[in-house]
Order: C-alpha cells, then structure tokens, then sequence
C-alpha cells in the first residue's frame, strides 16, 4: 500500500481486526520508509454475479463466454481485446451489489457499450444475442442504429 505521506510502496501491518461486523478488515500499517502510521480498509469484492436465464435457470457469469461472443463479433474490425475486456470490467461492475441479474439485462448493457465501440460488431453480437426470430426484428435493429447515427 503506498504511503499518504511520502508515497513509498511498503510497509508492515501492525494491526488486523475486523470491521463492520466482519464485513472488513481493518489494518494499521506503518511506512518502512518514514514510520508514518496509516489505516487501510480491505472488503470483499463481489464478483461472483449469476445470471438468471430466460427459463429462470440460474448460472454463474461467464466472462469468457461474453468474451467469446464479444471476439466473434469484432472480427476484422478495429477493435482491440483489451478494449473488450474493459467493455466486461465495466459491465460487470454495473451490476456491482446486484448478485443475480437476468441475461437480457447483461446482454443489454454489453450492447449498449459495444455499440459506442464499433457498430458492425453491435449488429453482430446483437443478431446473434437476441436470437432474432424473423428478418423484420433484426431490420428494425439496424434502423434503430442507423436513426442514432
Ligand atoms: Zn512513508
């Protein structure tokens, strides 16, 4: 942890105890650099988000199947693999506290930010996420884009 004071990167922990009925831990560390004494907080981050299909199944997120798909999508297109995995970080941290979101909502909110990334790649994934059940829908998408652009 870097020092508030003079920014050197480390230190012992003197103290450990928990907070917020466990919730955190709460550590007093000392700067081996300048003895300043801090408080740092540690709490759980809650990645485990599950996914709540359309049959109501449950299953825990897959960031690599997102990523999959999110790859196909971007084929031959200007996009990079640090940019998709961004796109999840962000869509996963939208959902932060939620623990269990439905698959449209997921979908959703990957579209939205893929589309400001590349609209090819937003027509792909979209055909291929909301599984269009006729020509028409998936016409009204590309118009719905087109109308934004
Ligand atoms: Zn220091």
């Amino acid at each position: 942890m870097k020092c508030p004071k003079c920014g050197h990167l480390d230190d012992k922990v003197l103290d450990s105890r928990a907070a917020r009925e466990g919730a955190s831990i709460r550590r007093r560390r000392q700067c081996l650099a300048c003895e300043h004494r801090f408080t740092t907080y540690e709490e759980l981050v809650k990645d485990e988000l599950r996914v709540i299909k359309r049959d109501g199944r449950r299953e825990e997120f897959s960031r690599l199947k997102i990523e999959r798909g999110l790859t196909r999508a971007c084929e031959k297109r200007p996009v990079s693999a640090d940019q998709l995995h961004d796109l999840v970080d962000q869509v996963i941290e939208s959902f932060e506290g939620e623990g269990e979101v439905q698959s449209e909502r997921i979908g959703q909110a990957v579209m939205v930010r893929l589309h400001r990334l590349d609209e090819v790649a937003y027509i792909r994934f979209a055909s291929v996420y909301r599984r269009f059940t006729d020509a028409e829908q998936f016409r009204q998408a590309v118009e719905d884009i087109a109308d934004k652009a």
